[in-house]
């Protein structure tokens, strides 16, 4: 990618949101992670679609990064573009449908629902996430989660066309949609609240917040719980009874508030939270004789040795 490539983006996109070799620790919740080639903001939809023609045609790769709370981004980086829509964070309540940009935080469509006394995302108000990365994974908490209220989403597909599909196409179900394998990009959720009184709605969250905030080790970098709940079973307990907790490797650390986190203790790299990843699924695998999924994504290139 020389410099004319960089040219011809910019007469896409504003010359002040392409960052090149732009250090992506500072765009996730783990603050790890190697740099990514070029690092563009968009804040049109109309860009999200040239971008996303001028990859194709460049034959350049092309990642999709939210808020970064569930990936873990390799200390080699990402090559080719990367691409963040954090600006694209409108909110707009009509009656009781809520629009909100793939940008914005899933906590704020929830506290907009709140201050327009609309129940239904409750349980997302500490889901640390955008409305694109928690449709990306049905995002949900606490008995709720994003299938329960979303009926359409725009999406541009991977030819750089723009879209309006049903919920329903999304096949959403336990923290998995279609989209990575459409490659679709959420530009916008349109989601279907309920009328309720402001006071209740208000409780339900505040004893969530009290909840997490008591549970988990918020207070350390992390990317939430890192394993799906197996069949059966639940992650956190068969880690806390495989006597991991407190256990690491560098400054990566199985939580020993949570057992389902691992927390970036002290400038843990990626390379080392990986590490305790698999520390965790080989031990409780030889334990228990069960299998942990990973939630959290793994992208990017291994560092050069
Ligand atoms: C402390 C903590 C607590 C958490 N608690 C919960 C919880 O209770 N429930 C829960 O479900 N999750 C939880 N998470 C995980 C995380 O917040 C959610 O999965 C969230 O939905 C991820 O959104 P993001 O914007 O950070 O996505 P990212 O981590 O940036 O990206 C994740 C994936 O989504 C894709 N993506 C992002 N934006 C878009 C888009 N616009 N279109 C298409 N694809 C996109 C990315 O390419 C990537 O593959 C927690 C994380 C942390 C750190």
């Amino acid at each position: 990618m020389n410099d004319a490539f960089i040219r011809d983006l910019s007469e896409i996109v504003k010359t002040e949101n392409i960052k090149v070799n732009e250090p992506l620790n500072a765009h996730t919740y783990t603050q790890m992670g190697g740099n990514a080639d070029i690092f563009v903001t968009a804040s049109r939809y109309e860009e999200v679609e040239q971008v996303v023609k001028f990859a194709n045609e460049h034959n350049v790769p092309f990642t999709l990064i939210g808020n970064g709370s569930n990936m873990i981004i390799k200390d080699g980086g990402i090559r080719g573009i990367v691409l963040s829509l954090k600006r694209l964070d409108d909110i707009q309540v009509d009656g009781t449908r809520l629009v909100a940009q793939s940008g914005a935080r899933i906590i704020d469509a929830s506290r907009e629902a709140l201050s327009h006394s609309l129940s239904g995302l409750e349980f997302a108000c500490g889901i640390p996430g955008t409305v694109g990365g928690a449709l990306f994974m049905n995002a949900g908490a606490y008995g709720g989660e994003i299938k329960d209220v979303l009926t359409e989403a725009v999406v541009v597909d991977r030819e750089g066309n723009l879209k309006t599909l049903a919920a329903e196409d999304l096949d959403l179900s336990y923290r998995t949609s279609n989209i990575p394998d459409n490659g679709y990009i959420v530009m916008e959720a349109r989601f279907d609240l309920k009328e309720a009184n402001y006071d209740d709605i208000k409780a339900v969250m505040d004893d969530l917040t009290f909840k997490r905030e008591s549970k988990q080790p918020l207070e350390y970098p992390s990317c939430g719980s890192v394993f799906k709940r197996p069949p059966g079973y639940f992650a956190g307990k068969l880690i806390q009874d495989s006597d991991l907790q407190g256990k690491g490797i560098g400054g990566a650390e199985v939580s020993k508030k949570h057992a389902g986190f691992i927390i970036n203790k002290d400038h843990a790299t990626a390379t080392e939270y990986i590490d305790v990843i698999h520390m965790v699924q080989r031990t409780v695998k030889d334990k228990f004789g069960v299998e942990l999924e990973r939630e959290v994504k793994i992208i990017g290139e291994d560092p050069e040795s």
